[in-house]
């Protein structure tokens, strides 16, 4: 079976095998994917990046969101650098969508459900 391949879009770490986490580098102004458990990190390809999340949370029809399935989805990616604006909470699932002016980043809290947007 071929059920030990990683979907599309998950990374994992060459040193511990673990998967890797994507973050935003707000100075660098990417994204970058890290291990939990070692000190590795890795340059997100923003072009792969846009067609994991393309294919995998927007319908062709309708870019809003899906919330309740994006906090439910421990396929996506999360992010445990922020800071919620409404409950402080410091996890959040991490979407990304590139606009002309750059990316845009939606966060939804994993404790309150609050979405936010970001700009990188
Ligand atoms: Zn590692
Ligand atoms: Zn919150």
């Amino acid at each position: 079976m071929a059920n030990n391949r990683p979907g599309r879009g998950l990374k994992f770490c060459p040193e511990t095998n673990d998967l890797l986490y994507p973050r935003e580098n707000k100075e660098l102004r990417k994204l970058e994917y890290y291990c939990k458990n070692c000190d590795y990190v890795e340059d997100s390809d923003r072009r792969e990046w846009c067609v994991y999340i393309s294919e995998t949370t927007f319908s062709s029809k309708d870019k809003t969101i899906i919330v309740h399935d994006v906090i439910a989805d421990p396929t996506l990616p999360r992010t445990k650098d922020v800071n919620c604006p409404n409950c402080h909470h410091n996890e959040a699932v991490f979407i990304s969508e590139s606009t002309e002016k750059g990316m845009t980043l939606y966060f939804n809290c994993v404790a309150c459900r609050y979405r936010w947007k970001d700009y990188i």
